[in-house]
């Protein structure tokens, strides 16, 4: 008689996200290469046979964090311990390959550290870290794309919105920037692999993505005629799936924004009007130092062009504060062309001095507390901004993709095209869908309207893979 295949026993696992939305996307990949060893997820760290923590370095305190949820986990390790059950313990992500070995030298806790770039060896890792394995350490950058040597996605619906990565690593060694030293080089996921993921979402559900790059628009992906695709042709192939109704894309930077990807803020209904463009310093000196090889003049062109063809556009951007050498002169121009650009959101730093970078070795480090005050001062000049941009959509209709419950009962919460959040009072099944919503208020950080009346929604997509 043939044998019956071997099912793995199930185990549960937890998966902690710090950092960047590339993390999130890295975190699901996980949990899915995960799934074939019997792993399922848990929001429970202590009922969890296995814990990830993927991890974010770009700035000093992200990457505490780490150590202080470590503290907790080997209490939880401990406990669980006592009650004759084993907890395996991974920190992956960018702390992973920036600490490698020194991690589970400090945090002994750790069975298995692995680097961004290695998560298709996570299912090995795992199983020999199961079967007694110590000090498993994996932060090569090996020359293969991780993503083909994952599993396919597995069935089952997904988000309504989902996050695609299409491009990782980066090339431009901003000195301030731990991502070139954590991620790697620049590479592009092919064409046709990126195409047959967002068709495999649309068919589970998805009706927005949101494609992923640490420099997304300087995505260059070879198809199987050793073509490159622009960033703009692959929204433009993307755009043809008929299940997906809204793209976006993020981080860009402001070198890689050329006239093809503005002009289809114009051109592409499903381009959703809404660009995150960090500037990072409002003065020339600075952004020479910084090595990000471009003018403020130059930016504020770029944004001109952008309004031309969107109008009604929503600006994000990235800024920091006390980047080394940093005057109040210097500051005061950052002030002014946040001032002068009305950013719809931003989020702003403090600098922090990351161990290998460039900057960190410069001499005139700004003191922490003129860093605060600029930090302050800034943000409460881009709150302001926010503000004004979010009345600015009272008493208009707005599509609203619902994403999940509101914060209270009976309401459901979703974005707006300008990524702005709305609540309203509205029925479950609306989950997962688009409708209209008229605008009515605009709180701190969100906006409250009502459904239009006359409205019908589409049928729910069939989860049919
Ligand atoms: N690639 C994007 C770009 O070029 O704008 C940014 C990616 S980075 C993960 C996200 C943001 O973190 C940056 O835009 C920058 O504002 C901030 N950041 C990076 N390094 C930092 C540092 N050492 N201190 C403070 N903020 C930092
Ligand atoms: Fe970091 Fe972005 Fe500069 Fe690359 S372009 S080094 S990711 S800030």
């Amino acid at each position: 008689m043939a044998q019956a295949p071997h099912k793995p026993s199930p185990k549960k696992l937890h998966i902690k996200t710090f950092g960047c939305q590339m993390n999130a996307y890295d975190s699901e990949r996980m949990a899915e290469a995960l799934q074939p060893a019997g792993y399922s997820l848990t929001d429970d760290a202590e009922d969890a046979d296995l814990v990830i923590l993927n991890t974010c370095h770009i700035r000093e305190k992200a990457a505490e964090k780490v150590y202080s949820e470590l503290g907790r986990v080997r209490l939880a390790k401990a406990r669980r311990h006592h009650e004759g059950r084993d907890t395996l313990v991974a920190v992956a992500g960018c702390v992973a390959q920036a600490e490698g070995r020194e991690i589970i030298a400090r945090a002994p806790v750790v069975d298995i550290v692995v680097g961004p770039q290695s998560y298709h060896r996570l299912a090995d890792l795992v199983a020999e870290a199961a079967r007694g394995g110590k000090d498993l350490v994996e932060t090569e950058f090996p020359a293969k794309d991780k993503f083909a040597h994952l599993p396919e996605r597995p069935k089952g619906k997904v988000q309504a919105s989902a996050f695609v990565t299409v491009q990782e690593g980066c090339d431009k060694f901003c000195t301030f920037c731990v991502v070139p030293y954590t991620r790697g080089a620049e590479f592009s996921r092919a064409p046709s692999e990126i195409v047959a993921e967002v068709e495999r979402l649309a068919l589970r559900g998805a009706h927005e993505i949101t494609l992923l790059g640490q420099n997304v628009n300087a995505y260059h992906g070879m198809d199987e005629d050793g073509l490159n695709w622009s960033l703009a042709k692959l929204l433009r192939r993307l755009a043809e799936i008929p299940e997906i109704d809204r793209l976006r894309y993020t981080t860009s930077h402001p070198r890689d924004m050329d006239d093809g990807l503005i002009a289809l803020f114009a051109e592409e209904a499903k381009l959703m009007p809404y660009l995150h463009l960090p500037f990072q310093a409002g003065s020339d000196r600075i952004l020479a130092a910084m090595n990000r090889k471009h003018t403020i003049a130059e930016y504020e062109e770029l944004i001109g062009k952008v309004r031309q063809a969107r109008p009604d556009i929503a600006l994000s951007t990235d800024i920091i504060v006390g980047f080394p050498g940093e005057t109040d002169a210097d500051f005061e121009e950052t002030l002014a062309l946040a001032a002068r650009t009305r950013f719809a959101q931003a989020f702003s730093f403090k600098y922090s001095a990351r161990p290998g970078t460039p900057a960190a070795k410069l001499d005139n480090q700004v003191p922490e507390a003129a860093k605060r005050e600029r930090l302050a001062a800034l943000q409460s000049l881009l709150d302001q901004a926010r503000h004004a941009f979010d009345r600015a959509t009272i008493g208009r209709r707005l599509d609203v993709l619902f994403e999940g419950k509101g914060r209270k009962p009976g309401q459901v919460a979703g974005r707006s095209p300008y990524l702005q959040a709305v609540h309203v009072e509205g029925p479950q099944e609306l989950i997962g869908e688009i409708a209209e919503v008229d605008i009515l208020a605009a709180g701190p950080n969100s906006l409250t309207g009502v459904i239009k009346s006359e409205f019908a929604w589409r049928e729910p997509v069939q989860a049919a893979v």
